[in-house]
């Protein structure tokens, strides 16, 4: 499956993370997009077969590179994966100004993940336009689970991984497989990437919003990360008191009737990833 975002423009309408698949040749026509020259590269820490790049900005993105560069989220990603598996080919994330339109995309031709700095400036511009208090938080949380989103991509190319579940799906799963057990600012990331989702499906027009394409309806994304999380919070106090997490039942995004299957997800989830890079783990 090749991950490439298409040249398709997007509307406002349009959910997060559409994109449109290119021929294998698209490379080719698309030299600028696909890794041709680097005008600025960052030193970044480099961990296992994951390493940070940061291209020169065009057509403004100096204050998102510089948001990057300062917050370390595709550091802190590479670090964490890097760290933890065994990657025998490099994967490169690239922070970049992509074409207009243009999401974060896994190019399994490169092997490079493009981290759009005009999609870092949307997020923040959601969360600052819904009042957020805490929107270049959230949208660190947001980035986060995005590269760990995109990674799932680059493990599933490189390690010739076989998820038996829509590739989509089981990528939103890696960056809950990752992030929640980290703690508080772990959560937070998913739980910001769930409230992104929700907003972009409440600005999309009904009529945009694709059941049969190849990622899911962003409602439903959103609904997974919050039933991830309160899943999570279930089976760690699953002889305590899990009251708090009863917020994440909104009775719109989650459901009860959703929320009662959420443990036996998360468990799910985590057996899956545990089995499928259990030959790759480190020490
Ligand atoms: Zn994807």
């Amino acid at each position: 499956m090749l991950h490439h975002a298409g040249a398709r423009p997007r509307t406002p309408g349009l959910g997060r993370r559409a994109r449109v698949a290119l021929a294998a040749g698209a490379c080719v026509a698309l030299a600028t997009a696909c890794g041709g020259t680097r005008s600025q590269a960052a030193a970044s820490p480099t961990s296992g077969g994951l390493s940070v790049i940061y291209e020169a900005p065009a057509r403004g993105g100096a204050a998102e590179r510089d948001f990057l560069r300062d917050r370390r989220p595709a550091e802190k990603v590479a670090e964490d994966v890097g760290g933890a598996f065994r990657l025998p080919k490099p994967i490169t994330i690239a922070g970049r100004s992509c074409e207009k339109g243009d999401v974060p995309e896994y190019d399994p031709e490169t092997r490079r993940i493009a981290l759009c700095y005009s999609y870092v400036a949307e997020v923040r511009a959601m969360f600052e336009s819904a009042h957020d208090p805490d929107p270049a938080g959230r949208t660190a949380g947001v980035i986060t689970e995005t590269l760990y989103h995109e990674v799932a991509h680059a493990l599933v190319d490189t390690l010739k991984l076989a998820p038996t579940g829509r590739e989509e799906d089981v990528a939103d799963q890696f960056a809950a497989y990752r992030l929640i057990p980290r703690g508080p600012e772990g959560r937070k990331a998913v739980l910001a990437a769930a409230d992104n989702y929700a907003q972009y499906a409440r600005e999309s027009r009904p009529e945009d919003v694709e059941l049969g394409a190849e990622h899911p309806p962003d409602a439903t994304r959103a609904a997974n990360y919050r039933c991830y999380l309160y899943g999570a919070a279930r089976a760690e106090f699953s002889d305590g008191d899990a009251a708090s997490d009863d917020d994440l039942i909104d009775g719109e995004v989650l459901t009860k009737e959703r929320a009662s299957v959420c443990e036996e997800e998360y468990g799910g989830l985590r057996r899956g990833w545990d089995g499928l890079l259990a030959p790759y783990r480190r020490g």
